[in-house]
C-alpha cells in the first residue's frame, strides 16, 4: 500500500492536495467552489464527461443539503469516484480457460513489452506455466526485449524473424501453448497506428487464427495505455475500442505523472475494466487494480 501511495504521489499532489486547499476548512459551499473543483478535476485528466457527471451528482447532494461543509464534499467526491471505478473494474481471472490467451495491444512506447514481462513474472510466481509470443514482428527490438523478460522470468518466447507475418507467430504460439500444457499464453502485437481499417484487419486476422487454434481465444484483449499521455491515452482508447474488442485496460507509468485521473476517465467513459496499473519499472510494479485501494491510496 505504501508503494502504491508513493506511486500515486504526483497525482495526489495535482488532484487531492489542490482539492484540500480548496475545500478543507470551508464552511459554506457555493457555485464558485464547485466551478473551481470542476477545473481541478479536468486538469487532473479525470475527463470532461466524467467531471461533469461528478459535479452534477455533487450539486444534487448539495441541493438536498446532504453536504454540510468542504470536508463532506471531499468525502462525497471520493466516494463517487470509487463507485465509478467499482462499476466497471474486475480482476483478470486467467483460470477460466487453459491455456488462457491474453492478446496485448497498444501503440509503441506505452509500456506494452514491459507489461507483458511483468505479467509473465506474476503468473510464473503463482506457479503457472507461461508462454510468450512475439507478435510484434515489425520491430526487431520488441522481440529481443521480450526475450530478455522471458529469460528473467524463466519463460519461453515464440518468435520469428523480423518482418514475418504476425499471424504465423500467433499460430505457432497457440500450437506450442497447447502442446506444452501452458496455463497462460501472452501475445504481443505491433503497435503501429496506421489507418483504423488496417489496424482492424490486422487485429481481426490475429483473432481469427487464435480462435481457430484455441477455443474462445483471445480470452482477454488487454489495451495498454501510458497514463502520462493524458488525453492522448483517451484517443488511443477510443481508436482501439473501435478497431478491436478491448476487454481490459492497463495504465502504465502512473508513478511519473500527475495525470492519474486518466484511470477514472478511461474506465468510466469507455466502460472498461482497469485490470492492472504500472507504478514503476520493476516486475513487482505492475499491480492488479483494486478500486477501493486505489482511491484510498490517492485520497488518504
Ligand atoms: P512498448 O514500446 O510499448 O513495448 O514499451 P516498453 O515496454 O518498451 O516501455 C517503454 C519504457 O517505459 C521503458 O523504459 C519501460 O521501462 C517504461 N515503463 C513501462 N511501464 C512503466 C511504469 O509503470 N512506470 C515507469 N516509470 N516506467 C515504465
Amino acid at each position: 500500500f505504501q508503494r502504491l501511495k508513493q506511486g500515486l504521489a504526483r497525482t495526489h499532489e495535482g488532484l487531492v492536495a489542490r482539492i484540500d486547499t480548496l475545500l478543507l476548512g470551508k464552511k459554506q459551499i457555493d457555485a464558485d467552489t464547485l466551478e473551481e473543483l470542476e477545473e481541478i478535476l479536468i486538469t487532473a485528466d479525470i475527463g470532461v464527461q466524467t467531471t461533469v457527471e461528478l459535479i452534477r451528482t455533487l450539486e444534487a447532494k448539495l441541493g438536498r443539503n446532504e453536504l454540510q461543509d468542504g470536508a463532506a464534499l471531499k468525502k462525497a467526491l471520493q466516494e463517487e469516484i470509487g463507485a465509478r471505478l467499482q462499476r466497471y473494474s474486475a480482476p483478470l481471472d486467467v483460470t477460466v480457460a487453459k491455456p488462457f490467451v491474453i492478446m496485448v495491444i497498444g501503440v509503441n512506447g506505452v509500456g506494452k513489452t514491459t507489461t507483458i514481462g511483468k505479467l509473465a513474472n506474476r503468473y510464473v510466481a503463482e506457479g503457472k506455466k507461461v508462454l510468450l509470443a512475439a507478435g510484434d514482428t515489425f520491430r526487431a527490438a520488441a522481440a529481443e526485449q521480450l526475450e530478455e523478460w522471458g529469460k528473467r522470468a524463466g519463460v519461453d518466447v515464440i518468435r520469428h524473424q523480423a518482418g514475418a507475418d504476425p499471424s504465423a507467430v500467433v499460430f505457432d504460439g497457440c500450437k506450442a501453448a497447447v502442446a506444452r500444457g501452458c496455463e497462460v499464453l501472452i501475445v504481443d502485437t505491433a503497435g503501429r497506428l496506421h489507418t483504423k481499417v488496417n489496424l482492424m484487419e490486422e487485429m481481426k486476422k490475429i483473432r481469427r487464427v487464435m480462435g481457430r487454434e484455441i477455443s474462445g481465444a483471445p480470452h482477454e484483449t488487454l489495451l495498454v495505455l501510458d497514463a502520462a499521455t493524458g488525453q492522448n491515452a483517451m484517443s488511443q482508447a477510443r481508436l482501439f475500442k473501435e478497431a478491436a474488442e478491448v476487454s481490459g485496460v492497463v495504465l502504465t507509468k502512473l508513478d511519473g505523472t500527475a495525470k492519474g485521473g486518466i484511470v477514472v476517465a478511461v474506465s468510466n467513459e469507455f466502460q472498461l475494466p482497469v485490470r492492472f496499473i504500472g507504478i514503476g519499472e520493476q516486475a513487482e510494479d505492475l499491480r492488479p487494480f483494486e478500486p477501493s485501494q486505489f482511491v484510498a491510496a490517492l485520497f488518504d
